[in-house]
């Protein structure tokens, strides 16, 4: 791979103001030679984050990370590392050289930039022919008479493309790029019949589509006239656009999102303008109804909570339960917004006079922050659709919403949803709550499993609750930060061993995790019910251990203690003296955690 020269790194270094890129995610206040703030990275009250612009690091008392401006965009923006180099490059105009790069990835990397030129300069052609063109008069009136603003369509670089067959194949040629170049960055396609290259977007509203850095990757297109087919074109799939790892408005809604602590999603191109127009920015669509799991997992690398503000119809309806499988296993709460049926974001934010505007916003505010969890829509969702006249059909619905309550963790929350669906269904509280907890311990499979021979329980009793030791707390703590900062964590899932682990189907888990913990659950089979009962605990605790790297390591000291122990223990019962290597193992380790730097 191409290295960049270690005098370009430390030229970003230094034009870089760590100050000024920190501050796009937390305010930040001058305090002596430095800067502090709330921590971008962990949920706190009281400012632990600190800033030196000296010496251009970060730190957090708090969680412990920590590192230089190169590092925080890393982590914050979810680059690799070279593309962080080139990221804050590109922001303060330093050019980043690279030492020896292979040919072909040369070539690659320059044919991948001329043609995200190439689009820039379209994008900013069909920007400047919307405003500037009288033939854009229809287009723009049309764009006023959806409520939305110049201001908001210019900051997203709204244009129009021209009704003629050849304006932007023509324009590309001058500008001496080839056909071939246009037709890869979906701006022209071949004519069927063998007549040559057309422009692929005519007539049409368009939407530039940028990646997290802002760089345009496509475009969405909005039909002008009204009988054109079809409504929506997006540029084909190709080197520089793809839809599943697409949000549109990822680059303006960024900083928002961490800033709020959550990401909305909506539908079309006009719901984010709309939405943004209206102050609220932390707001994204997703290229079509339903949200991928790529997509998940770009706004998990800035939030844990989504919320989905989709049209309340069926389709969208269904579009947010199936975002509930995309997300098993992310480190992600989704929750859905109550929205008018019929309605999406831009129709409720651009209607009326500027007071019903401010009275919408302030609706779709208060449906934003009281969105519901996931799961709760869904139960609701069914409930509402169940036939609740006949017992046969409160049966039916309970069967349905059972497994949904059985997968939620426990909470007040379940609690209350339990309670509901009882009150609902005319049921008994401790009927529903005795048919989620059979499902809890005895999945289908169980019971087709044949039953022991040898005297053991009976398959798919309940083993008895018994209380964790403080050493499996920490067994699963430390393998649930593995999971939670998969960076640091698969240093540590590398230094257990099965010795470290009070039990077998925990150092399975930590097996299985080495080559899992991006998705612990994701292709993890339920026929080993022992190993999937504990990864998926691990994987739900995760979302709530706050994983730093000295916690991390402490925790890792107390199992290596206990695995020393173990081999004392060994030694003492078979009658042995146990090696002084061990005691001499065992002291060290116990100085170690008696002064870690907590
Ligand atoms: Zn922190």
């Amino acid at each position: 791979m191409a290295q960049f020269t270690s005098d370009s790194i430390e030229r970003v270094k230094e034009a870089a103001d760590i100050v000024e890129v920190v501050s796009a995610y937390t305010d930040l206040r001058r305090s002596g030679t430095r800067f502090a703030g709330l921590c971008p990275f962990h949920d706190e009250r009281t400012p632990s984050f600190s800033v030196d612009p000296a010496a251009k690091l970060y730190h957090c008392f708090g969680c412990g990370v920590g590192g230089d401006v190169i590092k925080f965009v890393e982590e914050k923006e979810g680059l690799s590392f070279p593309d962080a180099v080139e990221a804050l490059g590109d922001r303060y105009g330093v050019e980043v050289q690279r030492e020896r790069e292979d040919p072909r990835a040369e070539e690659q990397r320059k044919r991948r930039t001329r043609l995200g030129e190439l689009l820039e300069r379209t994008a900013a052609f069909y920007a400047s022919f919307l405003w500037d063109s009288p033939q854009a008069q229809k287009a723009r009136d049309y764009l006023a008479g959806r409520g939305l603003g110049e201001e908001v369509l210019r900051d997203f670089g709204v244009g129009l493309a021209p009704g003629k067959w050849d304006t932007v194949l023509v324009r590309g040629q001058r500008a001496s790029y080839s056909v071939e170049e246009m037709r890869a960055a979906g701006l022209v396609q071949a004519s069927q019949k063998g007549r040559g290259d057309y422009d692929a977007f005519r007539s049409r509203i368009m939407f530039p589509i940028r990646d997290a850095r802002g760089r345009v990757q496509g475009f969405g297109g909005r039909a002008v006239l009204p009988d054109q087919q079809p409504k929506y074109k997006n540029s084909p799939e190709g080197e520089l656009y793809r839809k599943r790892r697409t949000l549109f408005g990822i680059d303006r809604a960024r900083p928002a999102i961490t800033k709020a602590g959550r990401a909305v999603v909506v539908e079309g191109y006009t719901d984010v303008l709309a939405c943004h127009q209206a102050e609220i920015p932390e707001v994204v669509a997703v290229m079509g109804t339903a949200i991928t799991p790529e997509q998940v997992k770009i706004l998990a690398a800035y939030t844990d909570e989504v919320v989905l503000a989709l049209d309340a119809d069926r389709s969208g309806r269904e579009a947010m339960l199936r975002a509930q499988t995309v997300a098993s296993g992310k480190r992600v709460r989704l929750r859905v917004a109550g929205l008018p049926e019929g309605k999406d974001p831009a129709d409720l934010l651009t209607d009326g006079d500027d007071s019903a505007r401010r009275d919408a916003a302030e609706r779709f505010r208060d449906a934003v922050s009281n969105a519901e969890e996931l799961p709760v829509f869904h139960v609701r969702t069914l409930l509402a659709d169940a036939d609740t006249e006949s017992p046969a059909g409160r049966d039916r619905a309970l069967d349905e919403v059972v497994p949904v309550i059985g997968a939620m963790p426990d909470s007040i929350t379940r609690e209350e949803l339990m309670r509901e669906v009882a009150d609902r269904l005319a049921a008994d509280p401790g009927l529903v709550a005795r048919r989620v907890a059979a499902l809890g311990r005895k999945p289908a499979r169980s019971a087709e499993r044949p039953s022991r021979a040898d005297g053991g329980p009976p398959a798919g009793s309940p083993a008895p609750a018994r209380p964790m030791s403080a050493r499996e707390h920490r067994e699963e703590a430390l393998l649930a930060m593995c999971v939670a900062s998969p960076a640091d964590g698969r240093e540590y899932l590398e230094r257990l061993t099965p010795e470290h682990f009070s039990s077998p189907v925990a150092a399975r888990a930590c097996t299985w995790l080495r080559e899992h913990s991006e998705d612990p659950t994701d292709s993890l089979s339920r026929d080993d019910e022992e190993l999937w009962a504990y990864v998926t605990r691990v994987a739900m605790r995760s979302e709530r251990e706050p994983a730093s790297a000295g916690a991390m390591e402490l925790n890792f000291l107390e199992l290596e203690l206990a695995r020393v122990d173990d081999q004392i223990a060994a030694a003492n019962e078979n009658g042995g003296e146990p090696p002084v290597e061990l005691h001499r193992r065992r002291g060290e380790l116990a100085e170690q955690i008696a002064h870690f730097d907590r």
